[in-house]
C-alpha cells in the first residue's frame, strides 16, 4: 500500500523569517476639517450632549426637608436613585431595566431607520473623539499640518505642541470623570470635597480611572474602539435592511472615476474626480468608495466633503449621499431620497417600543409609596398557649417612601375570634399602630392566637391589611394562619 506523507509548515517561523506580522500595524489617522450640514449638525449635537453630561449633576430639585434637592442623583449609601420627580428603590430596580429596554428599542428602532445614527452623531466614544481632534486641530493644524508635524523630528516646538495638546486633553479627561462621580453624591459638597482634600478614596479613584480611560479612548486610540471593542458594529447588522437608509457612494454616477480638467467633457466617465477629499475628512480613515464598510460609523463627513467638491466643479450635490441599499443604483444626478418608514421591522420596533413605554408609564403614575412585607415564623410554626389558643408569629416589614414620618394601623382578616398584638421595640401594645419614619423601614412582630377549634385545616389563609391613618392608602399581604391537623 502506497504511503503518502504531509509536510509541515512552522508558520511562524516563516512569517519571522519573512519579518511579515499577522497583524497589521496601525497607520494613524489625521482627518481634515469638513464644513458642510452634517459637520455643523455633529457640532450641535456635540454641544447638547456635553452640556447635558456636565451641566445635569449642577441641577437642583426640591424634595422636601431631609431629602437631597439634586435633580440626578444615584445616592449608594441610600440605595436610591433620583431623577427629578422620580425616586426609584432598590426594590423597584425593575424601572431601571424597562429603563434599558426602552433605550435598547428606540435604538434598533433608530438603526433599522438611519444606519448607525448613533455611533455617528451621539455615542460618547464619537463627541469625545470628536472633541479630542478638535482640540488636536487648534493646536496643531488641519491635516496636512498635522502629518508634517508627525513626520518632523523631535524639535523644541513640536515637543511644545505635543505637550499643549496632550494638557489639553488630560484636562478634558479630568473634567469629564469630574463629571461623572458627581452624579453619585451632592455635587457641590463633593466637589469642596475633591478640591480640599476631604472627599472618600474611591471619588479621587474613580476620577484617576475615568481621566485616564476618556485619554486614552478619545486621545490615543480613537476608531480603534469602535473597530476592535465595540460589539455594536457586528450587532446592528441584524437590524438594518435594504431600506435603512446610511451614508451611500454612488458608484453607477461616479464610476468610472479619475481626474477631470476644467473644460473637459462629462461624458464616458463618471463624476467622481478621485479627489480623495472624502477619504481625507474620515475620522475612521476608510474609502466610502469601496462600500459599506464595518468600521464606517455614518458621521456623514464624506458627504459634506464630497458635496463640496461637486459645488467647485458645478455637478449636482449627492454623489455620496444618505441612501438605501436600492438606490444607490439609481444614476439620476441630484436625485430626491425615497425613504419607506414604515416597514414591518420598523412597526414592529415602533410597537414594542409603544407597550414598553406604556407599561412603563402606567407603572410610574401608579406607583405605590407603601411596600409591605410579611414574612411568618417557621421555627416553631405555631406555639400552644396555656389558655389552649394557638399563636403564630410573623415579622411585618413597612418601607414608607415619601419623605414624612407615617403612622399605620395593623389588621387581620380571614381567621374568626382571632385577637392580635404588635411587639413594637420592645413592649406589648394594646394599639396596633407602627409608626414609621420619613424615608424609612420598620419592621415589626406580630402575634396572632385564635382557638384551637376552627382549625382542623391544619393551615388557613389570612390577609394582614395595613392602612395609612391619614392617605388612608391600603397595602394587603397574603399569608397563612398554622395550627395542629
Ligand atoms: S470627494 Fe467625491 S469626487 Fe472626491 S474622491 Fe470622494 S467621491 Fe470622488
Ligand atoms: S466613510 Fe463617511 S460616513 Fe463613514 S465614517 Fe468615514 S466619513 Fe463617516
Amino acid at each position: 500500500m502506497a504511503s503518502t506523507s504531509i509536510e509541515t509548515v512552522d508558520v511562524r517561523a516563516v512569517n519571522k523569517k519573512e519579518n511579515r506580522s499577522l497583524y497589521k500595524k496601525r497607520e494613524k489617522i489625521q482627518p481634515k476639517k469638513a464644513t458642510g450640514t452634517f459637520r455643523r449638525l455633529k457640532w450641535i449635537i456635540m454641544g447638547i450632549t456635553l452640556a447635558i453630561y456636565y451641566i445635569t449633576p449642577w441641577i437642583r430639585w426640591d424634595r422636601g426637608v431631609g431629602a437631597p434637592d439634586q435633580a440626578v442623583l444615584v445616592d449608594l449609601d441610600h440605595g436610591r436613585f433620583y431623577f427629578f420627580f422620580i425616586e426609584i428603590w432598590p426594590q423597584e430596580v425593575y424601572y431601571i431595566t424597562g429603563i434599558l429596554i426602552l433605550a435598547a428599542l428606540a435604538l434598533f428602532l433608530v438603526t433599522s431607520l438611519f444606519g448607525r445614527a448613533w455611533c455617528g452623531y451621539s455615542c460618547p466614544q464619537t463627541v469625545w473623539t470628536d472633541l479630542f481632534i478638535f482640540v488636536e486641530r487648534i493646536v496643531e493644524g488641519d491635516r496636512n499640518a498635522r502629518l508634517k508635524l508627525d513626520k518632523a523630528p523631535m524639535s523644541f516646538s513640536k515637543f511644545y505642541k505635543r505637550f499643549v495638546k496632550h494638557s489639553i486633553w488630560l484636562i478634558i479627561g479630568l473634567l469629564t470623570g469630574g463629571a461623572w462621580v458627581f452624579y453619585f453624591a451632592d455635587a457641590p459638597s463633593l466637589l469642596a470635597d475633591l478640591v480640599t482634600g476631604e472627599a472618600k478614596t474611591i471619588a479621587y479613584s474613580s476620577v484617576a480611572v475615568l481621566t485616564a480611560t476618556t485619554y486614552v479612548f478619545g486621545g490615543l486610540m480613537r476608531e480603534q474602539v469602535c473597530t476592535y471593542m465595540c460589539p455594536w458594529p457586528r450587532i446592528q447588522g441584524a437590524m438594518v435592511d435594504e431600506e435603512t437608509i446610511t451614508v451611500t457612494y454612488h458608484g453607477a454616477r461616479g464610476e468610472p472615476r479619475g481626474p477631470h480638467k476644467k473644460n473637459d467633457p462629462w461624458e464616458g466617465r463618471g463624476h467622481c474626480i478621485d479627489c480623495n477629499q472624502c477619504v481625507a475628512v474620515c475620522p475612521m480613515g476608510i474609502d466610502i468608495r469601496d462600500g459599506a464598510q464595518l468600521e464606517c460609523i455614518t458621521c456623514a463627513l464624506c458627504i459634506d466633503a464630497c458635496d463640496s467638491v461637486m459645488d467647485k466643479i458645478d455637478l449636482p450635490r449627492g454623489l455620496i449621499s444618505y441612501d438605501t441599499h436600492e438606490g444607490q443604483f439609481d444614476k439620476t444626478p441630484g436625485k430626491k431620497l425615497k425613504v419607506r418608514f414604515i416597514r414591518p421591522r420598523t412597526i414592529a420596533y415602533g410597537i414594542l417600543l409603544t407597550v414598553v413605554g406604556l407599561i412603563m408609564l402606567f407603572t410610574l403614575l401608579n406607583r405605590s409609596v407603601l411596600d409591605v412585607n410579611v414574612i411568618r415564623d417557621r421555627n416553631p410554626l405555631f406555639v400552644k398557649l396555656s389558655d389552649g389558643q394557638i399563636r403564630n408569629g410573623y415579622t411585618v416589614k413597612i418601607l414608607n417612601k415619601i419623605h414624612e414620618n407615617r403612622r399605620f394601623h395593623v389588621t387581620v382578616e380571614g381567621l374568626e375570634n382571632a385577637s392580635a398584638w404588635l411587639q413594637v421595640e420592645g413592649p406589648r401594645k394594646p394599639e396596633m399602630i407602627v409608626p414609621v419614619p420619613a424615608d424609612a423601614l420598620s419592621s415589626v412582630k406580630l402575634f396572632i392566637s385564635a382557638p384551637e377549634k376552627g382549625l382542623e385545616k391544619g393551615s388557613t389563609d389570612i390577609a394582614i391589611v395595613v392602612k395609612d391613618l391619614v392617605s388612608g392608602e391600603v397595602e394587603i399581604q397574603e399569608t397563612s394562619f398554622k395550627g395542629p391537623k
